[in-house]
């Protein structure tokens, strides 16, 4: 009997016609013979709200109360498509993640799990049921309520489909799989297939939100076949492999990313060490650093400029402040209107022509570009905020991502 570990996003479950219908289609896969482990995220933006809430209520919010807030939006939706489930004949228990067996470390709202004995769900299946496990939770260490963070419930699905040995872990979401970039920028986007552990990787840090990168990079640790999938229309959608992309494309998507701002330091001396303890002062301050430029000296002095998320400017530039004399550098300035626009392929490993067709569209489209990062398999830009969409569409065009790769014309 196969076995499948099937989690539903938060629009899947979004309302109560949408627990139904999630219901009606368990029922009569359930009926088809297979065993099923349902994990729950919280109902459509229910976890925006609590935590909108917890803004409203308080401005000391302790990790313990806020992971116990989030998580009530994980059990609600669980229990109530157990609910579902039993009135259409189906026996289903709903689990938190405590009693699932994720035990994870204490760093709430972003806990690791650090131990799964999901030996509850095990019983339960045996005894013919259908689990319902709250997703993105946990029991810590010393004995409270964890969240994993913003996407969490991805990796608890994998996590349980790795434990309990299952034959895939179906994540359902609202579009029918991974695109070849983001469809509600370009209508014409491409549904990938199939698609290798390395380049969805590369998809999810350069921001494409679904699967969450986390899950992601457990699933390839522990070789669970993650299966992409709509919960509207239930046609297969884009299956996570190692060997990756039988269709052998050259480009497989374009990722763009708003979230982190470009910080540069003016004037800084430009000798052995000074990158060194910059970096370390930075990384002391728990500053998560992506790209990094360092522009040539002029006169003994030069301008470092990297990227860190929205929410870490303020610290980065508060560690960067106290270290400006040690620097010897003028000044340290942040600028929040840029965004990150990424090609990612795993052909581009044996194609140099790449970046230079990727700068090229850019350039036609009057788009600057103000720095480059690049990896075996992806090249990345900084660009304007505002042209981010235009790079994001005129790259897809230009790389003929809305067709199938074998139709493409070589660049
Ligand atoms: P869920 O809540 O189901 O876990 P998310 O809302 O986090 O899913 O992510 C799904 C969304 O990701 C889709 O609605 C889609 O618009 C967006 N998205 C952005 N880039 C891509 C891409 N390359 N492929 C698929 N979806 C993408
Ligand atoms: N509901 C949480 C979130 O929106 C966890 C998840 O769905 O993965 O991030
Ligand atoms: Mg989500």
């Amino acid at each position: 009997m196969t076995l499948l570990v099937q989690k539903f996003g938060g629009t899947s479950v979004g309302s109560p016609d949408r627990i139904r219908e999630v219901a009606d289609y368990v029922a009569r896969s359930q009926r088809r013979g297979n065993r099923i482990v349902l994990v729950a995220s919280a109902m459509g933006k229910e976890t925006d709200e609590l935590l909108r809430l917890a803004d409203q209520v308080a401005s000391s919010k302790p990790g313990r109360e806020m992971d116990m807030l989030i998580t009530g939006g994980e059990r609600k939706a669980c229990a109530l498509l157990s609910m579902a489930l039993h009135d259409r004949g189906v026996d289903a228990d709903s689990f938190t993640g405590s009693q699932a067996g994720f035990v994870t470390d204490t760093n709430h709202q972003n806990a690791k799990i650090i131990k799964l004995q999901p030996s509850r769900i095990r019983q339960a299946l045996d005894a013919g049921r259908v689990p319902v496990v709250g997703g993105s939770q946990g029991v810590s260490t010393d004995s409270n309520v964890t969240f994993l963070g913003r996407g969490g419930s991805d990796t608890t699905a994998v996590a349980l489909a790795d434990a309990l040995n299952a034959d895939a872990c179906e994540l359902y979401t609202d579009v029918p799989g991974v695109f070849s970039t983001d469809p509600r920028l370009v209508p014409n986007a491409r549904r990938i297939d199939k698609i290798s552990f390395d380049e969805l990787l590369e998809m999810t840090a350069t921001g494409c939100p679904k699967p969450a990168m986390r899950s992601v990079e457990y699933a390839r640790a522990y070789g669970v076949k993650l299966h992409v999938r709509s919960a509207f229309s239930w046609v297969p959608g884009t299956w996570v492999t190692e060997e990756g992309s039988m269709e052998n494309a050259l480009i497989s998507a374009v990722t763009h990313d708003t979230s982190e701002a470009k910080m540069t330091v003016s004037g800084v001396i430009d000798r052995p060490g000074v990158a060194a303890t910059l970096f370390r002062t930075l990384a002391d301050a728990d500053v998560n650093i992506d790209m990094i430029v360092q522009n040539v000296s002029e006169q003994g002095h030069t301008d470092i400029s990297f990227t860190v998320p929205h929410q870490q400017v303020d610290k980065a530039t508060a560690a960067v402040d106290s270290i400006l004399d040690v620097l010897g550098a003028a000044g340290v300035v942040a600028d929040r209107q840029v965004a990150r626009v990424s090609l990612i392929g795993a052909g581009m490993r044996t194609n140099p022509g790449v970046a230079a067709t990727m700068f090229e569209t850019l350039a036609n489209n009057g788009i600057n570009i103000e720095m480059i990062s690049t990896s075996a398999i992806r090249v990345s830009c900084v660009v304007r905020e505002t042209q981010v969409e235009q790079a994001v569409a005129s790259l897809h065009d230009a790389f003929e991502l809305h067709i199938p790769p074998q139709n493409r014309a070589h660049i």
